[in-house]
């Protein structure tokens, strides 16, 4: 392989290193080499892994156009490996875009970013600039190809996930070709704006920004009956609302953000990380403890607020790591499947300490987003990254489904392609899309040949 960036197992950490990677990318994330058996990816929480003939950093358009014509079989991209389902892994090809990071071109209100850009960098320079995003999620290491790849989205019932905030792209296919797409495009660009990396890689991204905004961030706790009458009658009164419930414990907080313009920035964050840890482990020896745990978390929550430029509100630091499914159903119907998913974890008895984070999300026409034409509430279900998920999201899974949830994209699941197909309505016409960009289907690894194959 002639690219200069193409590496060995060996090599991989010092060539991320060289890429810039490693400063931004969470703890846990990488693997170190360990002799011969060492996997050269891993994803955030540790449950995906892959080992490939090649991982390939590429540092500009050419070198990419090259790797991608010379490789054979799979070809895969990955951003920051937050994704929990199996998105990214492959034995043959996996390209990162990280050394192709940064801004292309700024017109107005209008950004091109590279599409291996993390959000954290492109949020603190677009305000820099006078800009932030119109929405962003609860972290920001993702890179922007990759979060709206699934459709990575925040909270707000008016508000749609980064997917809906794309103006335009450029997609590399696994020919080579490059294709520059708009809403003019119709249904490729609207299958390119959360392709699952389905289409081919993605190598920038125009977002349209707003002009910079501060953020006043509250939270409090409330007992959990409490809270969810709170959050239903007031979804649309706040520009961003959510609330984190712990079933066993009967507790929620409740976090909401609003615009403000208090010139004042707050002190950092509290940093809970290693006392969420602590309990984590606690509970997961002592699964009797859970419900008890979840009432005496909330008591050190106090109730406080945070006031400081959008995007340092926005980016949330988790270090704590836990396996995720989320399901967004509709907006309507988000209280009564908690409310369900809650009593069968309380009659089932189920140790999980991790609460359940409960956001409303606005409607967009992307073909594959969960938002399709329909304004959602997703409900997302964690398990401590130590503990065995499946006695939680097993019983807890059936539950989504029968309020027509569609799951999210990066996070954990059980459908295949007929499911899925009933569930997103636009799913065939993304298929049309998928068969003419890629016939070969160059690009499905097992995971995507399960949901597209
Ligand atoms: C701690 C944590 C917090 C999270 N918070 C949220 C949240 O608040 N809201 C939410 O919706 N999700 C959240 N997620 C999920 C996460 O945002 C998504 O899984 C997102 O897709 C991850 O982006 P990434 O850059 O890490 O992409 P990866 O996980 O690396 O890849 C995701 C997909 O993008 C594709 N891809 C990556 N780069 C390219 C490219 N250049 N061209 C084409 N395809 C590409 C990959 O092939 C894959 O299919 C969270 C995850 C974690 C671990």
């Amino acid at each position: 392989m002639a690219l200069l960036n193409s590496i060995d197992r060996r090599g991989f950490l010092k060539a991320l290193g060289s890429a810039g990677a490693v400063g931004a990318l969470a703890p846990g994330q990488l693997l170190a080499e360990s002799g011969e058996t060492a996997a050269a990816w891993q994803n955030w929480s540790g449950n995906q892994k892959a080992n490939p003939n090649q991982l390939l950093f590429p540092r500009q358009e050419s070198e990419l156009r090259q790797a991608i014509v010379d490789s054979v079989g799979t070809l895969r991209a990955f951003g920051g490996s937050h994704s929990f389902s199996g998105v990214v892994p492959t034995d043959d090809t996996l390209i990162s875009l990280e050394a192709m990071a940064g801004l292309r071109q700024q017109q107005g209100e209008l950004f091109t970013w590279g599409g291996g850009t993390r959000l954290a960098m492109a949020s603190a320079q677009a305000h820099g600039q006078g800009f932030s995003f119109l929405n962003e999620p609860d972290i920001n290491l993702q890179s922007l190809a990759g979060a709206i790849a699934t459709s990575t989205h925040g909270t707000g019932t008016k508000l749609t996930s980064l997917s809906g905030q794309v103006e335009a792209l450029t997609l590399m296919l696994p020919d080579g070709e490059s294709l520059k797409l708009d809403r003019n495009d119709g249904d490729r660009f609207l299958a390119a704006c959360c392709s699952v990396g389905a289409l081919g890689i993605v190598t920038d991204i125009t977002f349209r920004h707003q002009p910079a905004y501060r953020l006043k961030e509250h939270t409090w706790t409330l007992p959990l009956r409490e809270a969810m009458d709170f959050v239903e009658k007031e979804k649309d009164n706040f520009r961003h609302i959510e609330f984190f419930a712990f079933p066993l414990g009967e507790q929620a907080i409740v976090k909401t953000m609003e615009i403000t313009d208090d010139p004042h920035d707050s002190a950092p964050r509290a940093d809970d990380n290693d006392l969420l840890e602590t309990i984590c482990k606690i509970a997961m020896h002592a699964g009797w403890l859970t419900p008890s745990l979840q009432k005496l978390v909330t008591l050190f929550v106090e109730d406080s607020t945070f006031t400081a430029p959008s995007h340092v509100v926005y980016g949330n630091r988790r270090t704590v790591r836990f396996n995720e499914m989320e399901y967004t159903v509709p907006a309507d119907d988000g209280m009564a499947c908690l409310e369900e998913i809650c009593e069968t974890l309380r009659k089932e008895d189920i140790n999980v300490f991790f609460p359940i984070e409960f956001r409303y999300v606005g409607r967009d026409d992307r073909l594959l987003s969960m938002f399709h034409e329909r304004d959602g509430a997703s409900l997302s279900i964690h398990q401590y990254f130590a503990q065995d998920h499946e006695p939680v999201f097993k019983p807890v899974e059936p539950i989504l489904r029968k309020y027509r949830g569609r799951p999210h994209w990066g996070k954990l699941h059980n459908l295949g392609r007929q499911e899925l197909a009933e569930l997103y309505p636009a799913f065939d016409r993304f298929q049309a899309v998928r068969r003419e960009l890629d016939p070969q289907g160059r690009m499905l690894n097992p995971h995507l040949m399960q949901l597209f194959a």
